[in-house]
């Protein structure tokens, strides 16, 4: 066995370093940070970054890959601190490319609410250098497989291409929302009139005055409203949620985050919540917003949900998630107005109860409705699924990650949050390690960090991510093992 030192720069130059190239699968807001992170950090240590991306732009995803400009970020520009170092950098972004000359609605007493397909925008001139240089590859297949071989990752994609890859990331994001049970049972120009509010086709067939249910009530919801606007619509819409929560609105005055959750006795969902109303109520003794108390809770999300025992995480997601989801996740401040709006002049009602079934006759759907009430039956002429995306079993959305499940490289997280990492973001195999060379990125890396889905948290969650990969890639020996062949 002849062994060589890589001291020669012919050899570096030519000769991938062990550990060195990465492929991440997903070039959503997730991928996409990460991939200019790794070129822009690991300069030396990097060889190779490529990501595989059927979307045709890197950066967008499912949240910012919208083409309509009626949904916006529900998060003010000064806050979405997308660029690790650089937290200005979309706010600057904002004002020197002039988009709040062409959308000056953007501006509110609550912040600057920009749309969501200008953060798009963004992301896309933040990679564009990148992708001009060759330094990120942009694969624009989906992936079918990913095998081990030899010690490197294996990855597929739909369309032929194979990528050898010493680290791999799955930054696969959000999947798609539930289907109610009952849609399966429909014929199918009814089931055409039951639409994911996320799918690019969801508004094409609802006429303007057609009753719509919503079912969810969250953000996607208020988006939902938002484009019905847009479109002119006039007609009935009902916003059908479990528990009659909503969103909240944002405070204005730019407040900064208030309270102290370091404490390390929080260790119950029960003493969170204890923790939280004090906080609450100490805030508002001093006029500041309950808002901030929030913000402050966001910062330490990670830390509270680590120190929760796995029954309490269990217990915080049955009865306090929905609570704090309302309060974490606010309404930009135009869609407040246009819910407001709404039901101020009845157009817009709000359902508490499930959807228990789903039934036509010759007038349209017919949605069965089960609340602490009784049963009711609701008419209308379209449904629109708000639920959001549905967690659960995260490996069973997509088969190259059931393949990856099935030879024990990830498993799906017990409790429906993605998939099982540790806080490093390496993904725990089904023997229960940790491993080194597979990562999970953004969403679905949840279980660890328990709140994992605004672009501030993916973003601190990319910067240590790729900083781990960078320096393990730079501690790797240079030696190559090559076995004479004569
Ligand atoms: C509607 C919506 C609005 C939001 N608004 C805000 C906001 O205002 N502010 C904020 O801070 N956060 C917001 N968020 C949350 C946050 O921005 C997202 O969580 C974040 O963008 C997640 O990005 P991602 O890349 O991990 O996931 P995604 O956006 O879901 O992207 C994943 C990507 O992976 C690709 N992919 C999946 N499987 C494969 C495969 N097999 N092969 C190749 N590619 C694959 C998909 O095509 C997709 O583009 C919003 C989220 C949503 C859904």
């Amino acid at each position: 066995m002849l062994k060589i030192r890589m001291s020669s720069p012919r050899l570096q130059a030519h000769m991938p370093r062990p550990g060195s190239r990465v492929a991440i699968i997903g070039g959503g807001y997730t991928g996409a940070i990460i991939a200019k992170l790794l070129v822009e950090r690991g300069v030396r240590d990097i060889e190779e970054v490529t990501v595989f991306e059927p979307r045709e732009q890197l950066g967008c995803g499912l949240a910012y890959d919208v083409r309509n400009i009626d949904v916006r970020l529900n998060v003010a520009a000064h806050r979405m601190r997308a660029i690790p170092g650089s937290p200005s950098a979309f706010l600057n972004w904002l004002q020197t490319s002039g988009t709040l000359t062409v959308d000056p609605d953007a501006v509110t007493r609550e912040g600057i609410f920009a749309r969501r397909r200008d953060f798009g925008r963004f992301m896309q001139a933040q990679l564009a250098p990148h992708l001009d240089s060759g330094a990120v590859r942009h694969i624009r297949n989906i992936v079918r497989a990913v095998e081990r071989e030899n010690e490197q990752w294996r990855i597929c994609g739909a369309e032929g291409t194979i990528v050898m890859a010493d680290i791999l990331i799955l930054a696969t994001g959000h999947p798609p929302a539930s289907r109610p049970p009952a849609v399966d049972r429909l014929s199918a120009s009814a089931t055409s009139r039951i639409k994911d509010v996320l799918a690019a086709d969801g508004f094409n067939e609802i006429g303007k005055c057609d009753p719509v249910l919503v079912v969810g009530s969250g953000l996607t919801a208020i988006d939902a409203l938002c484009r019905l606007k847009a479109l002119g619509h006039t007609g009935t819409v009902s916003l059908l949620s479990r528990t009659g929560l909503m969103p909240r609105p944002h405070a204005g005055g730019g407040f900064s985050p208030f309270g102290d959750f370091s404490s390390t006795d929080l260790t119950s969902a029960k003493k969170l919540l204890s923790k939280v109303r004090a906080t609450i109520s100490d805030a508002q003794a001093q006029g500041i917003p309950w808002q901030s108390v929030f913000d402050a809770l966001r910062q330490h999300a990670p830390s509270l949900w680590q120190a929760l025992p796995m029954r309490e995480r269990q217990k915080f997601l049955r009865r306090l998630r929905r609570w704090y989801d309302v309060h974490r996740y606010r309404m930009p401040p135009q869609g407040a107005a246009v819910l407001e709006l709404g039901i101020d002049t009845g157009r817009v009602r709000l359902e508490t109860g499930d959807l228990v079934s789903i039934t036509e006759d010759k007038q349209g759907l017919i949605a069965g409705l089960k609340s602490r009430a009784g049963r009711t039956e609701f008419r209308c002429r379209h449904i629109l699924l708000a639920t959001g995306p549905d967690f659960q079993d995260y490996a069973a959305h997509q088969r190259f990650l059931l393949g990856m499940q099935r030879d024990g490289f990830i498993r799906s997280d017990p409790l429906g949050l993605g998939l099982a990492c540790d806080i490093a973001g390496r993904a725990i195999t089904a023997a229960g390690t940790p491993n080194s060379t597979l990562f999970i990125a953004g969403p679905p890396a949840r279980p660890a960090f328990g709140e994992l889905t605004g672009v501030p948290e993916i973003a601190a969650q990319a910067a240590s991510l790729v900083d781990r990969i960078i320096g393990c890639c730079a501690r790797e020996t240079r030696t190559i093992v090559i076995s004479p062949t004569v």
